[in-house]
Parts: C-alpha cells; sequence; structure tokens
C-alpha cells in the first residue's frame, strides 16, 4: 500500500476545493485527490493497489449536512452519506420504495452496510480479478491501452450487456439497480457548482474503461432523489448469487410496475444487474410490456427482450438466458405484491 495524505473536512465546500482538479486527471477515478466516506472499497483497492490516492479527503464531517433521509410530497431525498443500514431501516423507503430496501438488504454484509455510503456504493468499482491484481498486466481499466485479460480469460462473472473490445468488467453494485429504474436523480456540488442529472448518466461506458463516471474531478455526490410514483410501492429486487449472503449478483434484476385492475401494464420500469457494464436500463424491454397484461408469458419475453444484444465470451455464455430469467422472476415477483 503506498503511503497517502489524510485529510478531514467539515464542509461540502472544502471538500471539493480540496479536491479541485489537476492537470492531466481524466476523472474522478484517476484522480490523485479521493473522497474518503465509509471506505469500503477504496480503502480494499488502496491495499491491492489497483486503485491509487496521493491524499485521501475524509468527508464524513458532512454528515450533518449530508447524512439524513427526508420524505417528501413529491419523493425521498438521500443525502449522500446516509449509511446502507440507515435506509434499509427506514419506514417510508420500506413501505414506499421496497426495491430500494431489498437491494440493500442484500448488499454486502451487516457490518459493511453500517459503514458504507449510499453515494459511495453507487461508485463501487468493478470485481474484476484481472483489474483487483496487479501481477496481470493487461488491463485496460488500471493501465489504459495495455490490453483485456478477461477476453480470453475467466470471465464466468463479467459482464454481457454494454461491453466493448475494451472491457467487459460487470459493475457489482445493487442499489444503483433501484435507483436507475426509479428514475432517481443525483445532485452534485463540484468546481463548476451545483448541478442535477439522472442517475441512469452517471456511469459512463465500456470504451474508455479508465473513465467510469460523468463526475469531474473534485464533484461531489451530495444527494440522490428518487420521485414518487404509482410504480414505486409495487417494486421488488431478484439477486442470483452464488451464495446466499455476502456475495455479489451473477444476474440482478430490478423492477418497478404499474397494473390496471384487469393486470395490463400502464407502467414498468426495469434494471438488469451483475450481467452488464454499468447500471442497465432495459428501455426495450419496458417498451414491449407497456399496454400488454403481465403473464408467465409475456414476462418470460420480456426478460428475453432485455437480453436481446448480449455478448458473451466463453464462461460467461449462460448468462443471457439466466439473465432474461431473472427479468421474468423478478416482473412476477412484483405483479404478486399485495399493494
Ligand atoms: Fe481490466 Fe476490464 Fe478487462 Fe477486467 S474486463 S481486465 S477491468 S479491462
Amino acid at each position: 500500500m503506498r503511503p497517502f495524505v489524510y485529510t478531514r473536512v467539515d464542509t461540502a465546500e472544502q471538500a471539493v476545493a480540496r479536491a479541485a482538479p489537476v492537470d492531466g486527471t481524466v476523472g474522478p477515478t484517476n484522480s490523485p485527490v479521493q473522497f474518503l466516506a465509509g471506505g469500503t472499497n477504496i480503502v480494499d483497492y488502496l491495499k491491492l493497489s489497483c486503485w491509487t490516492a496521493d491524499e485521501l479527503v475524509d468527508i464524513n464531517g458532512l454528515r450533518d449536512e449530508h447524512g439524513s433521509i427526508e420524505v417528501t410530497p413529491d419523493g425521498i431525498r438521500f443525502g449522500s452519506l446516509v449509511r446502507l443500514r440507515q435506509a434499509l431501516d427506514h419506514p417510508a423507503v420500506v413501505r414506499d420504495y421496497p426495491v430500494i430496501a431489498e437491494t440493500l438488504g442484500r448488499a454486502a454484509s451487516p457490518q459493511l452496510r453500517n459503514m458504507a455510503s449510499l453515494a459511495g456504493n453507487l461508485l463501487q468499482r468493478t470485481r474484476c480479478g484481472y483489474f483487483r491484481d496487479v501481477d496481470y498486466d493487461e488491463c485496460n481499466k488500471r493501465r489504459p491501452g495495455s490490453g483485456c485479460a478477461a477476453i480470453g480469460g475467466r470471465n464466468r462473472m463479467h459482464a454481457v450487456l454494454g461491453v466493448s473490445d475494451s472491457c467487459i468488467a460487470s459493475y457489482p453494485g445493487d442499489l444503483a439497480q433501484a435507483l436507475v429504474a426509479l428514475d432517481t436523480r443525483v445532485e452534485t456540488l463540484g468546481p463548476d457548482g451545483v448541478r442535477t442529472f439522472p442517475v441512469r448518466d452517471l456511469h459512463t461506458g465500456a470504451d474508455r474503461p479508465e473513465v467510469e463516471t460523468i463526475l469531474a474531478p473534485g464533484e461531489l455526490i451530495t444527494a440522490l432523489f428518487v420521485p414518487s410514483g404509482p410504480h414505486t410501492r409495487r417494486s421488488t429486487y431478484v439477486k442470483v448469487r452464488d451464495r446466499e449472503s455476502y456475495e455479489f449478483a451473477v444476474a440482478s434484476a430490478a423492477v418497478a410496475l404499474d397494473l390496471a385492475d384487469d393486470g395490463t401494464v400502464t407502467d414498468v420500469r426495469i434494471a438488469v444487474g451483475g450481467l452488464a457494464y454499468r447500471p442497465w436500463r432495459a428501455d426495450a424491454a419496458e417498451e414491449f410490456l407497456r399496454g400488454r397484461p403481465l403473464t408467465a408469458d409475456s414476462a418470460e419475453q420480456a426478460g428475453r427482450v432485455a437480453l436481446d444484444g448480449a455478448v458473451t465470451h466463453g464462461d460467461n455464455d449462460h448468462s443471457p438466458e439466466l439473465g432474461a430469467r431473472t427479468v421474468a422472476r423478478a416482473l412476477i415477483q412484483a405483479a404478486q405484491l399485495q399493494v
């Protein structure tokens, strides 16, 4: 582990100023100054040396300002430093946004959920073994232009949606699928001031693996706003994994549904995880389902549409079928909820 400078700040403005852009920095992921919240991802990765930083700016002093949950008539706003456990236990989250509670309840372990922040969880980096093990030279995400050891290597847990010839890493988080499905808006403070944008725009594509988000260096996520709607209560998350605790998804689906009395889909939101390069909204599958009755057959067809265009690399040849079945199961599960 390389030595780094540890700094504490008391305000968001101080944090942003401390992490202001440095010449040659292409994105916040590669910035020599990183924010430290729960530390459950970055500290691990600093120890492995697959992620390096010269300075960590501890933002936990901002929790009074950015560590609470506000329920409004229009939706629910999470401060970026809200802990996973805190959101998971909130009655309004459990009642009105169950898909969020379910992603949080299936993420990591209880100890990690006590520490990890919502924004940090959203920004967690891939678990690709070749990325994490610096003995492998070929990793475009860690060393741009070096190649991708996973293509032609061991890739059972790698992505099949949104991949490129440069990188097939899968996005590992759970919460992001719920937030993407529910059209969450990200609020930030950066060197250029305040901005908001849809969470589905946060993560960038696989053409430049070394750049992972649209955040500017020094730009801090301050809040996540989830709009309310008739679909949020009828929402759920299915996570398929190798063991039922403390494990990343091999496939997952977050679904929110609004159904007419006769079972016709009036609104549907689907996000796929575990097998996509970034949190993945299944727009075509949603379009397919709107106006149709939700049945076992239509759910199965929607699952196949969601995985349309999947690209496999050998060990993960099973992923499109698994992903399609996971989406179908989530849709049926949501339809059966009593709301
Ligand atoms: Fe690196 Fe991406 Fe290839 Fe993994 S899949 S080795 S992260 S370039």
